[in-house]
């Protein structure tokens, strides 16, 4: 096992910075997902740490050799794509073992490394199929199990689950995590499903045109993001962004006073935007001190809980309620943010993930 060590690198394509100067330190036997919109550089990323393609400028190490101008069979990783790139012509069990053939693998070591591979997947009666005689989960499973024969420094996964359907998607998502877990194995998955992300990695690197936005827990990254993009690309629904004026350790938000957890050393007057989780915000059928007066615009029932969309004065807010709670379009509440739930957000012009 090896952490990864990315500096300063940057990728261009004619003309477009694909990655652009990221620095990114990835521990021994972490799990890192790479995050972010289509056309934000993940891919790119993740190849460059593969080798496929060679960075303009920076350096890459996998523990402590410098990989920068290495091929990606010097590197000492395994990768598994979206459109897992099984041999068509070989059995499940000849695809497994490639790897290991063209590196001269002794055959009994190849025999019982591949059984070993295909118990940890669950795949050992599919052995003498084809791939075209696979479902697509079997297929997925087959790619994990191609990487994990190779027992590599890194596996490094590139939306790996995108081409399944929603439900085997949820099946597999909780089985990869388990068994890169047990396994330890440093790993660096790629997904635009922010879903994935918050549950899968140890951390999350949130990309936006090349660069990384904040690398941090999921809970982190989801409870304080470190700006607008983050806090409105991660979650369902995403963050609530409002605007407000700051005065002193409180902000305005349509003449009410909402009290910020930490000081902002904000001059009186300066526009921000402030950030509330749906889930953080109290709904009242009685007005309350401090509470936004709201009037209910939309009301979606999803199952566990009813999203409530809110008009206060001209900012439209979303908050989740209780299923029981009795509300109809147009009625008053009055909303309360949860104390220290508010994220100051910078100022009110930033710009969110659909600009
Ligand atoms: P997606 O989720 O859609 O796969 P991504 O975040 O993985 O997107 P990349 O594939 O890394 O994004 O692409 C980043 C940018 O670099 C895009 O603007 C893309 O068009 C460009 N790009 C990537 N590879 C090449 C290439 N080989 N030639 C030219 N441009 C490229």
């Amino acid at each position: 096992m090896a952490g990864i060590t990315i500096e300063s690198i940057t990728k261009s394509f004619a003309g477009v910075t694909a990655v652009d100067n990221v620095s990114l330190t990835i521990e021994d036997g972490e799990f890192m997902v790479l995050l972010g919109p289509s056309g934000c550089g993940k891919t790119t990323l993740l190849r460059l740490i593969a080798g496929f393609d060679l960075p303009d400028s920076g350096r890459i190490a996998i523990g402590d050799r410098d990989v920068t101008d290495s091929p990606p069979g010097r590197r000492d990783i395994a990768m598994v794509f979206q459109s897992y790139a099984l041999f068509p012509h070989l059995r499940v069990s000849d695809n497994i073992a490639f790897g290991l053939r063209m590196h001269h693998v002794g055959k009994d070591e190849v025999t019982s490394r591949v059984r070993e591979a295909a118990e940890l997947m669950g795949i050992e009666a599919l052995l003498n199929r084809y791939p075209t005689q696979l479902s697509g989960g079997q297929r997925q499973r087959v790619a994990v199990a191609r990487a994990l024969v190779m027992r590599p420094s890194v596996i490094l996964m590139d939306e790996p689950l995108s081409n399944l359907d929603a439900l085997l998607r949820l099946q597999m998502r909780a089985e990869l995590k388990h068994l890169l877990q047990d396994i330890k194995t440093t790993t660096v998955y790629v997904t635009h499903d922010q879903v994935e992300a918050l549950s899968m990695g140890d951390r999350t690197a949130v990309m936006r045109d090349g660069a990384v936005l904040q690398c941090a827990s999921p809970m982190e990254v989801y409870d304080r993001p470190g700006d607008i993009f983050v806090a409105t690309f991660i979650g369902n629904p995403p963050m609530n962004i409002v605007r407000a004026v700051a005065r002193d350790s409180v902000v305005k938000v349509e003449g009410v006073e909402v009290a910020l957890p930490e000081a902002s050393n904000l001059p009186a007057g300066t526009e921000v935007s402030i950030g509330i989780r749906a889930e953080n915000i109290e709904v009242h059928t009685e007005a309350l001190d401090g509470a936004l007066p709201a009037t209910v615009a939309v009301i979606e029932p999803l199952g566990s809980h009813l999203l409530l969309t809110l008009a206060v004065g001209a900012e439209s807010i979303k908050a989740s309620v209780r299923t029981d709670f009795a509300v109809k379009r147009g009625d008053p509440l009055w909303l309360e943010l949860r104390q220290g739930s508010v994220r100051l957000l910078g100022s009110a012009n930033q710009s969110g993930p659909s600009d």
